[in-house]
């Protein structure tokens, strides 16, 4: 080599120089000091603790010697031509620092050690100047020092530490006795070692490496990403912390046991474990994490201080649900392709690969997972006793990197987390979930990694006591039609419903409604009875359903505007025998259901009694059969009871505080089930009820409009629906006076930027806006969440928590919880649950499930197949659909498999 070198060196000014190329891996820091001049990133800093007598000269002479053994510590950078070079000194010195911290008592020193320390390893180098190796020494008492030693990674490397501490540890020994020091010279320097490397990467053989990469890391997601506590910005931020864990020694010696019989190494062992984490924490099943090796491939170079650590991409497939061993296997033959082709510099397989670069995160991988060992012989120093002493530069280059290291006690772990993404107990818990999928790997290795347990007994206990918290309520003693009743009874006159100038009191309906329902019960229908009812918007739509109800019965709602064989199809699914409508609406019905129209039959209707008759239904009873088309497959009638309905009212009473004052809007279809809350809302609490006609709803200027003329005080809306509402009344300069209490959101997923300009207008007191999540099959509406103005600042979408007497769990596909911050489907139980799809047990059965949490054997849950994770704060954050979350990403996977 030193051949080669000779040929490359050239000398500089007065022959006291040498210029040499700087290495790959030396050429893309030197980039980021350019880029970013002053930064602390690429600092590698140790702290000791030293208690005895100190020999300061010795010591300080001792690093003044490493700098004469080492090129690399006495080397600075310039640029000849635009490009790095490495400006050899023949003389150098260590930096080198003493500060007395002796006058601060016992106790301020810490603190004023700790504030010190941490400036210490965060001042930048100079790659300029030098010196890139520097010392700071802080006296703490007469025979209490702590020592702190930093380099730039430019000239040093995780391997280098251990060199530098048995160099330092021998030369500070023959100095503090005044002695020469014996180290052998060393028989080529980095500058050697760089020239080489310049050379060797050329031709054939890098070729060959290169293509190796190109076909390994094709078509790899270009990000790996947990999903973060908090939105990830734009521009990286390498701001870092670090948080720690010890693993059982049985537990690394188990782990080695199992390597050994699978012929892996303990990295290899770890590396499995590590992607299958990843996988389960992101739902990704091509796991790409970096990792450094040493790159000392030659002897020559195990003596040197300097950067030789490269850094591997290593991609595991972990599609197929394998089991530990089947993983340990797929590791193995990727790590080991990795190893003999580990000469391509991480540097030029980003140029080579040209990535999307981004300045949110690092390239081609974001998570890291070092296993150090590198021979690492702790310091020793003569006549001294040494402590390692924990500092951390806080700062990251990644997303995370966990860094193990076994000693006699096992495994030690310490997490870095990038802390613009994630908080402290996220990084904790994923430590201790890495410790128990460790064990479960090795004590289980033929188990799907799918199914190996991960959560600690705690926390899963925390988990499902926190969702089973909510109050267990008394169950509903009446039926919804009964509380309309009672408002009937107590304020007769008051206005209960209008449609278009027209309008019908409490009393008023109430004597339509018991018309209505006598006639029906003429004709058969009672409790368990359903009933079509497929009405334009009108005050007739609403005196059916309650006539139904009154009857005992239940509605089918059969939205008229839907195409005449959707109409059949529901009516026959439905079974119904009597459908309400309308006389125009006669022709849209073909079989054999006989059909009442409410226009032309009520003079024969008016005939019954207007009396309230008990209907014979109970809580109980079916009130409803909706009906959901789900993505694929036929409609299902979901069937829902008056306990179902009436619960979700007296949950969310007390917070919304529904009453007589309140005036609403009927805007959804009927067969939409947030009408059941418009409806009921008003009804059942003494509030005025608008009925919306159809082309109002479709023109969002006149229900501008008509929210102004009616002083409507709760409007509930999709937010898309909300978002035309926002630039109606923009267009006409919000000029109108609104009323409005609270706006409640369902429906679809709300994108709260779109809120922007209400808020700017509004503010965020009044009305309240307020995003509830909810399903058909759980009754309306199922959790709760308040909007801010700042929510405008998050990322995602928050659906809150659920609503007092439902349960929301987060289940993997073998319905076990998954922990805070990730994503699971939500599977909700409580009150709201329905009976079930009409004529469809087998359906019922797959999606209506026994409650694993509830400790009652009748209580069921129903699978969502919607996404979500619960948030370090408590709420929960929509994710979408099981199905659209797999397009999104590219990945195969059945709806609800995560
Ligand atoms: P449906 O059963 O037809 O009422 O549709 C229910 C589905 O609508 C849910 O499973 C969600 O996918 C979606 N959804 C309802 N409300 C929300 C909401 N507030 N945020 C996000 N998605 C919602
Ligand atoms: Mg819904």
């Amino acid at each position: 080599m030193t051949a080669d070198r000779a040929r490359f060196v050239e000398r500089g000014e007065a022959a006291r120089r040498l210029t040499v190329p700087v290495s790959f891996a030396q050429q893309r820091l030197w980039l980021i000091d350019q880029l970013e001049p002053g930064n602390p990133f690429y600092n590698l800093p140790q702290a000791i603790r030293l208690s005895g007598n100190l020999n300061v000269a010795a010591l300080r002479q001792s690093l003044d010697e490493l700098v004469s053994r080492h090129e690399s510590l006495r080397t600075t950078f310039d640029r000849v031509g635009g490009e790095p070079v490495q400006v050899i000194a023949d003389h150098g010195r260590a930096g080198f620092r003493e500060v007395d911290l002796t006058s601060a008592g016992a106790k301020g020193r810490e603190a004023a050690l700790q504030a010190a320390l941490l400036e210490e390893v965060r001042s930048p180098f100079d790659l300029d100047r030098g010196p890139l190796l520097r010392a700071a020494l802080f006296r703490l008492e007469e025979r209490e020092h702590l020592l702190a030693l930093t380099m730039h990674h430019i000239v040093g490397d995780g391997w280098s530490l251990g060199v530098l501490y048995r160099e330092l540890g021998s030369l500070y020994d023959a100095f503090s006795r005044g002695e020469e020091p014996a180290l052998p010279p060393l028989p080529i320097q980095y500058a050697d070692y760089a020239v080489w490397q310049r050379k060797s990467l050329e031709g054939d053989a890098l070729e060959r490496q290169l293509s190796y990469w190109k076909r390994q890391l094709e078509g790899a997601p270009a990000i790996l990403s947990l999903a973060p506590d908090r939105p990830r910005p734009a521009v990286q931020k390498f701001r870092g912390a670090r948080e720690s864990r010890r693993f059982p020694g049985d537990l690394t010696r188990a782990l080695r046991r199992l390597a050994g019989e699978e012929r892996v190494t303990l990295f290899m062992a770890l590396l499995s474990a590590f992607a299958a984490l990843l996988s389960r924490y992101t739902g990704q099943e091509d796991i790409v994490v970096g990792s450094p090796i040493a790159g000392r491939s030659r002897a020559e170079l195990e003596g040197l201080i300097g950067f030789f650590a490269n850094t591997l991409v290593l991609r595991t497939d972990v599609s197929g649900d394998p089991t530990f061993r089947e993983l340990l296997g797929r590791v193995r033959r990727v790590a080991l392709e990795s190893y003999a082709n580990q000469d391509v510099p991480f540097e030029r397989l980003v140029e080579e690969l040209q990535p999307k670069r981004s300045l949110a995160s690092h390239p081609l991988f974001q998570i890291v997972l070092v296993l150090q060992n590198a021979p690492r012989t702790p310091l020793k120093l003569q006549g001294l006793t040494l402590a390692p002493f924990d500092v951390h530069s806080a700062t990251t280059k990644f997303d995370l990197a966990l860094s193990l290291a076994e000693d006699e006690g096992g495994l030690a772990g310490a997490l870095e987390y990038d802390t613009d993404l994630f908080e402290a107990a996220t990084a904790r818990r994923l430590l201790a979930h890495f410790q128990r999928l460790l064990e479960a790997a090795v004590s289980d290795p033929d188990r799907r990694i799918s199914a190996l347990p991960w959560m600690t007994d705690e926390e899963s206990r925390a988990l499902v006591s926190q969702w089973t918290s909510g109050r267990v309520r008394h169950p509903p003693q009446s039926c919804v039609h009964e509380m309309f009743e009672g408002q009937a009874e107590r304020a007769p006159g008051a206005v209960a419903v209008q449609f278009a100038g027209e309008r019908l009191s409490y009393g008023e309906l109430n004597r339509r409604a018991n018309q209505l329902a006598a006639f029906l019960r003429g004709r058969g229908v009672g409790p368990e009875v359903s009933v079509g009812v497929c009405l334009d918007r009108s005050l007739e739509l609403v005196v059916a359903i309650l006539g139904v109800l009154k009857a005992g019965g239940a509605y089918v709602p059969l939205d008229p505007d839907y195409p005449a064989d959707r109409l059949s199809f529901l009516t026959e699914d439905s079974g119904v025998e009597i459908v309400l409508t309308q006389k125009h609406l006669e022709s849209r019905f073909t079989g054999g259901a006989a059909l009442v129209c409410l226009d032309t039959d009520w003079p024969e209707i008016a005939k019954e009694s207007g009396e309230n008759v008990p209907s014979g239904a109970t809580p109980a009873s079916l009130l409803y059969v909706i009906y959901t088309s789900g993505s694929t497959g036929r409609p299902k009638g979901v069937l829902v009871t008056h306990h179902n309905v009436v619960r979700l009212l007296q949950a969310t009473e007390p917070w919304f505080g529904f009453g007589e004052s309140d005036v609403w809007t009927l805007f959804h279809s009927s067969a939409f089930d947030f009408s059941v809350w418009e409806l009921w809302g008003a009804l059942a609490y003494g509030g005025r009820l608008v009925v919306v006609p159809y082309l109002v709803s479709r023109s969002p200027g006149e229900f501008y409009e008509l929210l102004s003329r009616e002083k409507v005080t709760v409007l509930n809306q999709t937010p898309s629906a909300f978002r035309e509402l926002i630039q109606a009344e923009e267009s006409r300069g919000a000029s109108l006076p609104l009323e409005l209490r609270l706006v409640i959101f369902g429906g679809e997923a709300l994108e709260v930027s779109s809120l922007r300009p209400w808020f700017a207008r509004h503010g965020d007191r009044s009305p309240q806006l307020v995003n509830m999540y909810g399903i058909t099959e759980t009754t309306v509406h199922v959790t709760y969440r308040p909007l801010k103005a700042e929510d405008l600042l998050s990322a995602g979408s928050r659906i809150g928590r659920p609503i007092p007497d439902l349960r929301v769990y987060l289940l993997d596909r073998h319905l076990q919880p998954v922990p805070i911050g990730v994503r699971g489907e939500m599977y909700v139980g409580g009150g709201g649950v329905a009976r079930g799809y009409l004529n469809r047990p087998d359906l019922t059965r797959e999606c209506f499930l026994p409650d694993p949490f509830a400790g009652d054997p009748e209580a069921r849950v129903y699978k969502t197949g919607d996404l979500a994770r619960q948030l370090p704060d408590g709420d929960l954050e929509f994710l979408g659909r099981g199905d659209q979350q797999v397009k999104i990403r590219g990945f195969r996977i059945e709806l609800g498999e995560i």
